[in-house]
């Protein structure tokens, strides 16, 4: 038997950890992701948005001609490999193309309008650090078959409600800008490689690979040695064409109306080839580098190059661990989002035990909004007192020989200088929605 063979058979007692940049969501944690995630379905629908679900696979095809070639994502940030049949296969990096696949695969673009969300993980092979993670998970929403910025105000206010109740909006600022048609960045582009290629010196290596492939990427460098040259740069925005200057203004005039205020960021331009006309990005100062917390635009043209009928569409994708991360930097987590146990209903011995899973099966029962845990696993006196204690719950209610003789329950406050209570079983129902209000 050879060596490698040996080795292979005997069984590693090292422990197998989580993929590096890939999180394990804990029981800690959760409470708040549900509290976000609700807060989010409930707006899609008070805007009329349907939940859409695609698989986390994809063939490699549709994100390499969708995100567009020359992109960061597709040149060394997706997860790629090949399944058992040989076909090229990539974990999703984003949710767009995904979402427009499966809305021409069933017809759901053919002669009508789409409004439609997702959310979930998304993969990309990055270097881990605070609020960027190779498994980061999405809010999406993708409206399809509307052209007018009247779509594009709508998805911005969306976003700006949820921001408003989540408590974020002062914590958030809006940048916005205009791509164009695509002729018209095609004309920009020649114009804008010719100023680089005067400011050749200045260019860092990143830069000048992107000045042949995607030059406008350039714009969106962080180098503070090309700041003063980026400042310089002819903009996009003087060299709009006419309905896309029309689109944007009326944008604006859309978004001043509804008091939302933004900043133009002539240097915006996105990561991903899809994106023309509108663009914008909702940013904190909170979260050090990693501060864009919601990004979109429109992406007319991404249809039609995926084989579809041309078709005009926006959307936007928010990360949630970053949003997430918001919240608990500026303390803004509601006792709600805190997940904590209203009620411990404590047997006090073992005879207790069936009448306490009755009781706590009734208040269950009648008071739908109570978060109740029972005691299992009997033990001493002490240990079930101590564990009531450790439960985080504001009330527990015991049950032992007395009480059990009686038809009462001991309702004990926890948290509160309170005096503890013999109350009748038939009127905890009502104690306890009162204590709850
Ligand atoms: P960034 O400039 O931060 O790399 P991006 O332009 O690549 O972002 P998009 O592809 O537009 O981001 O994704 C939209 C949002 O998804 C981002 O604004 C961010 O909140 C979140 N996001 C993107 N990549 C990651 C990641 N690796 N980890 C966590 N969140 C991410
Ligand atoms: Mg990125």
């Amino acid at each position: 038997m050879s060596k490698s063979q040996a080795s292979h058979k005997a069984p590693s007692k090292k422990k197998i950890q989580a993929i590096r940049g890939m999180n394990d969501l804990l029981p800690e944690q959760s409470p708040l992701w549900q509290y976000f995630e609700g807060k989010v379905r409930d707006l899609m629908a008070r805007y009329g948005y349907a939940e859409i679900r695609t698989p986390i696979v994809e063939q490699t095809a549709l994100f390499a001609r969708s995100i567009g070639e020359v992109t960061d994502i597709v040149e060394k940030e997706m997860y790629t490999f090949e399944d058992r049949n040989g076909d090229s296969l990539t974990l999703r990096p984003e949710g767009t193309a995904s979402c427009v696949r499966a809305a021409m695969e069933h017809g759901l673009l053919h002669n009508q309008t789409q409004r439609l969300w997702y959310q979930g993980p998304m993969f990309r092979h990055e270097r881990p650090q605070k609020g960027r993670y190779r498994q980061f998970h999405q809010v999406g929403v993708e409206s399809f078959g509307l052209e007018g910025p009247d779509i594009d105000a709508e998805v911005i206010l969306l976003s700006a409600r949820l921001w408003r109740e989540l408590g974020l909006m002062e914590h958030v600022t809006l940048e916005l800008n205009s791509l164009g048609s695509s002729e018209a960045r095609a004309t920009y582009r020649d114009t804008l490689v010719a100023y680089f290629e005067q400011h050749l010196d200045v260019l860092d290596e990143d830069s000048r690979r992107r000045l042949t492939s995607n030059p406008l990427r350039i714009l969106d460098s962080k180098n503070p040695e090309m700041a003063e040259m980026l400042a310089g740069a002819p903009r996009l925005l003087d060299h709009l064409d006419a309905d896309s200057r029309e689109h944007f203004e009326a944008l604006c005039a859309l978004l001043d109306a509804a008091g939302i205020d933004y900043v133009i960021n002539p240097r915006l331009v996105r990561g991903l080839d899809y994106y023309g006309r509108t663009v914008f990005e909702w940013t904190t100062t909170a979260l050090g580098s990693q501060g864009t917390v919601c990004a979109g635009g429109r992406y007319d043209g991404l249809v039609e190059q995926l084989g579809g009928k041309p078709t005009p569409a926006v959307g936007f994708a928010m990360g949630i661990e970053r949003l997430v991360l918001l919240l608990e930097t500026l303390e803004l987590i509601p006792d709600a989002a805190r997940g904590e146990l209203d009620l411990y209903v404590l047997p006090m011995d073992d005879a207790a035990a069936g009448t306490a899973l009755q009781l706590v099966e009734r208040l269950r029962g009648e008071l739908p909004e109570l978060r109740a845990q029972l005691h299992c696993g009997g033990g001493s006196f002490k240990s079930r007192i101590k564990k009531a204690d450790r439960s985080g719950a504001r009330l527990a209610l015991l049950l032992g020989e007395d009480e059990l003789a009686h038809g009462t329950a001991t309702l004990k406050f926890l948290r509160e200088e309170r005096e503890q209570r013999s109350l009748a079983r038939d009127a905890l129902v009502d104690e306890l929605r009162e204590l709850l209000a």
